[in-house]
């Protein structure tokens, strides 16, 4: 259909880590207010620059074969709330958020979030290529007020529209196709799982915000 769009890039605050996500066209447009999210966003000391105003994180959902780091590899942290939870990927320079995956690569959702598909001024890198929010995710979990009502209907469509091509990718095999773990589907870096001091604290940040 739009195959003439050009990749989004996105890169660290700082400019160590770059890469570009293809085929923005079928992404799902997200705003998460799970307590997991901002946690993971004060645990990077970046609740300010991560949360928005009612805390919640946007992510932009894509199949992670449509991600593709172009360099500060080397750079590339991963960590977990727990020891089930997502692997939660961010540029170790600069503390920036970069995405958030499963832990199973045959399930190769990749959840890029907000702060590395802009300039540290806030402005989209390269042409705007993501639609408007299509789904305000775990709501309940906002601080401060309720998030803006979508249809249910609405988000109901854009889910369906897009799970079953994720899903789909276990019998393709497409799920191999993917920056975030090596050929054998381990993770392309170590996963620090935060220490039960490290998540009490993380998740006490987030109870203090009002
Ligand atoms: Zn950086
Ligand atoms: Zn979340």
């Amino acid at each position: 259909m739009m195959n003439h769009q050009h990749p989004h890039r996105f890169q660290c605050r700082c400019g160590q880590v770059t890469g570009e996500v293809a085929d923005t066209h079928s992404a799902l447009h997200a705003v998460c207010y799970c307590r997991d999210c901002q946690a993971y966003a004060h645990h990077l000391g970046q609740a300010d620059a991560v949360l928005d105003a009612l805390a919640g994180t946007e992510v932009v959902g894509t199949h992670a074969r449509h991600v593709s780091f172009t360099g500060g590899t080397d750079q590339l942290a991963c960590v977990s709330l727990t020891g089930k939870g997502l692997l939660r990927w961010y540029a170790r320079c600069c503390h920036t958020p970069l995405a958030n995956t499963g832990r199973d690569w045959r399930m190769p959702y990749a959840g890029l979030v907000h702060s590395c598909l802009r300039t540290p001024g806030g402005e989209a890198l390269g042409p705007p290529a993501f639609g408007p929010v299509q789904m305000h995710l775990e709501t309940a979990g906002a601080k401060g007020g309720t998030p803006p009502r979508l249809g249910v209907w609405k988000q109901a469509k854009a889910l369906l529209g897009f799970m079953p091509r994720i899903a789909a990718s276990r019998l393709t095999g497409s799920y191999r196709r993917t920056p975030f773990f090596d050929g054998a589907g381990v993770p392309v870096a170590a996963v620090q799982v935060l220490s039960p001091a490290e998540h009490a604290r993380a998740i006490a940040a987030v109870e203090a915000t009002a």
